[in-house]
């Protein structure tokens, strides 16, 4: 079949030495061709856990980028995502922007500490995600501190932003069909979508990632794509210098 499912991958093989990078962007961009990992940001919402279970009876984990503060009330969901065979990330305590954070001289370790704490005992080091992608040298070094025990920041290669369809009432099946085309045009690499929206409760309440990915897998299955976990990214990241 080639679908990697999650509990085969022989986890954990990283070397201890690698931890945030600045360069080059963690996008899978070194997967084989047709190979996608699948990954949702901002949750948990109510489409998490339906998502979660679409994709483990299909055979493919998927990793979940967390908001702590949304994930600290909703410990149960993260319990049954992990029983499902997906992975965890790390996605920051309130969602800020941290290059804005880190200029403005406020701890951002903080709240990556303490989501990870929320996280709880999943395997280190836990993948990290900046919001809104935005991430430099100045943000990593104010992440020194948590370095240990994630990596990241871990970015896409395919996103045709789901949730501004659901802003905009666009039919998931449509949605789907933009991530098909976009995914034949990149070939490989990490897919970004959401399975909730920080910050917009408007568009958290329209999110429908779970019809979304019910369309999109068998498009892409049809397509020759094959799903991998995150961890075929991570385990082949070069060493920091
Ligand atoms: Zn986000």
């Amino acid at each position: 079949m080639g679908i990697i499912a999650w509990p085969d991958w022989d986890w954990p093989s990283l070397p201890s030495s690698v931890t945030f990078t600045t360069t080059p962007p963690i996008t899978g961009a070194n997967l084989p061709d047709r190979t996608l990992v699948l990954t949702y940001d901002d949750g948990p919402g109510p489409n998490t856990l339906p998502v979660a279970q679409y994709l483990s009876g299909m055979g493919i984990a998927a990793t979940f980028f967390m908001v702590g503060e949304r994930a600290e009330r909703q410990l149960e969901i993260l319990a049954q995502v992990r029983a499902l065979g997906h992975r965890l990330g790390n996605h920051t305590w309130s969602h800020p922007h941290l290059i804005d954070e880190v200029k403005s001289g406020r701890d951002v370790a903080d709240g990556v500490r303490r989501t990870a704490a929320v996280l709880g005992a999943i395997p280190r080091p836990i993948a990290f995600r900046a919001p809104w992608g935005e991430w430099n040298l100045e943000v990593a070094n104010a992440l020194a501190p948590i370095a240990d025990e994630h990596v990241g920041h871990i970015h896409w290669r395919i996103d045709c932003t789901d949730w501004a369809a659901w802003r905009d009432g666009v039919d998931p099946t449509v949605v789907a069909t933009w991530y098909r085309v976009h995914a034949r045009t990149m070939k490989k690499g990490i897919v970004l979508l959401h399975d909730y929206t920080a910050d917009d409760p408007v568009i958290a309440a329209a999110n429908r990632s779970a019809e979304l990915t019910r369309a999109l897998v068998p498009m892409l299955i049809a397509d020759g794509f094959t799903f991998a976990p995150l961890d075929a990214v991570i385990a082949a990241l070069p060493l920091p210098a």
